[in-house]
């Protein structure tokens, strides 16, 4: 009988750019016959024209399908989160008929992490097997899981207490250094549903590796540890899933790139959806001027209040002007400075032997994107878990420098410092050399096949 996998992304790059990739994944290693990729998204043309070369890559066993949605006239205020969960419980109709009219009926089912309502659906469509990708790290999903798995009570001491988290075999941290009390409270029922749906899954795949996470996943593999919280369902490091630089590729970007030292560029994007604010946008630009390093800047307007806002945000394009960077900015920086607007070509530019640090929001393929080309970074979480990955970043695998918030600003000396840290190795500091070692661990990873290969062909 032919094996035939059906997997669905929640909107945005962050998760479409993972799931393709486990996609391919499974077609090339893992004995599918056909691999019926679902998008779901509120822009398909937005989607298509960033999603690219990577569209290119469908055929005849390896479909994308968007599920367009329709958000006008919905309430889709709240927290990144929240607004992608309520996003998804929309598509499920879609996604259901998405399923039931593919031929032959698909035998596995892969969702992310934002999307496990779907699991329901697939159980009800008597999908034999069903699994949950997580595009963020070991770690996000070990919080996700235990803290579902607390009774208020508890739950809520850990978000006042002064101690460390105690998630089960992971490193003990405070709270409020890799999270948002206030916003995780905003959160909390979203949160809660989905730690508890994960573990109704035959199998979790995460988008990590041993190297990367090895206390985290030593203890999803322990039955006295994360294993219990997981009530065995088997967890399985997938990763990295990363899309790779497409040889050739034109790009002014590029070509700019070409003509610069070895090393010698800071590039600087806070992924898909990331803004700051006027002010901040302006304490950057200077700040990145007076660190007199080469740079590319991904820039978008300012956004005052949410700083995913650009994610949805349809009005802002390319075309719209630059008159919020500081007066003089583009002139003065010209000669080392290229301002790119909205979008840049991220894996070929952090593929280039040019770039030297990566000022970045530590979305978890932006990190990954960095450890697979052995780029250190300088962490500047802005939402959603991203505290998570720069606490990781910085203080486990020390291949970051993370600026300091201070007065709810990261003021331009500090951007300096932190550029500076990373750039200037002559303080004595190893950020860069731990990164190209991590590099290493990468490529091991990428080689191998995580899932048994008997998996998917039992039953
Ligand atoms: N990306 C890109 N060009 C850009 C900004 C982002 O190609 O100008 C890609 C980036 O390479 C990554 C994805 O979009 O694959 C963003 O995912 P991430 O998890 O880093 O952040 P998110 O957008 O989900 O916050």
């Amino acid at each position: 009988m032919e094996l035939h996998g059906a997997l669905v992304a929640s909107p945005g790059m962050g998760h479409f750019v993972p799931i393709l990739e486990l996609g391919k994944h499974l077609l090339n290693h893992h004995g599918f016959d056909r691999i019926t990729v679902f998008l779901v998204t509120d822009d398909v043309p937005r989607s298509k024209s960033l999603l690219g070369k990577s569209l290119t890559e469908a055929g005849p066993k390896f479909v994308i399908r968007f599920i367009p949605l329709d958000v006008s006239g919905q309430d889709l205020s709240g927290s990144l989160l929240t607004k992608l969960a309520e996003m998804m419980r929309m598509a499920l109709p879609n996604i259901r008929s998405a399923i039931m009219g593919l031929e032959p009926r698909p035998r596995v089912f892969v969702v992310d992490l934002l999307g496990t309502e779907a699991l329901a659906v697939a159980k009800e469509l008597e999908i034999m097997r069903k699994h949950v990708l997580v595009t963020t790290s070991a770690w996000f999903l070990a919080f996700t899981v235990y803290m579902a798995s607390l009774d208020k009570g508890i739950l809520f001491k850990h978000l006042s207490s002064i101690g460390a988290l105690p998630i089960p075999g992971c490193s003990p941290v405070k709270f409020d250094k890799v999270q948002d009390p206030s916003k995780y409270i905003r959160e909390l029922a979203e949160s809660k549903r989905i730690g508890a749906e994960v573990i109704t899954a035959d199998g979790v795949f995460v988008n990590t590796w041993h190297s990367l996470e090895p206390t985290t996943i030593g203890s999803f593999l322990d039955p006295e540890n994360l294993g219990r919280v997981m009530r065995g369902v088997p967890v399985y490091p997938v990763g990295p899933l990363v899309r790779t630089a497409e040889p050739g590729l034109t790009h002014g970007v590029l070509d700019w790139l070409d003509l610069q030292p070895n090393d010698s560029v800071v590039y600087v994007s806070f992924g898909s959806g990331g803004a700051l604010t006027a002010e901040q946008t302006n304490e950057l630009a200077y700040g990145l001027e007076l660190t007199g390093h080469r740079f590319i800047w991904v820039v978008r307007p300012p956004a005052e209040d949410d700083p995913s806002a650009s994610m949805f945000d349809k009005t802002k394009n390319e075309t719209e002007t630059l008159e919020f960077l500081p007066n003089g900015f583009l002139n003065r920086t010209k000669d080392i400075g290229l301002v790119v607007r909205t979008w840049a070509p991220q894996e070929e530019i952090l593929a280039h032997e040019s770039i030297g640090a990566f000022v970045t929001h530590c979305g978890w393929n932006s990190v990954l994107e960095s450890i697979v080309n052995g780029v250190p970074m300088v962490a500047w979480p802005l939402y959603s878990e991203q505290k998570m990955n720069a606490w990781m970043v910085s203080e486990e695998l020390k291949i970051a420098s993370r600026l300091n918030v201070a007065d709810g600003i990261v003021k331009k000396e500090e951007i300096v410092e932190m550029v500076k840290k990373v750039m200037d190795q002559e303080n004595g500091n190893n950020i860069r050399k731990n990164a190209k070692e991590l590099m290493k661990t990468a490529e091991e990873a990428l080689k191998k096949t995580h899932i048994p290969s008997a998996y998917f062909i039992q039953n």
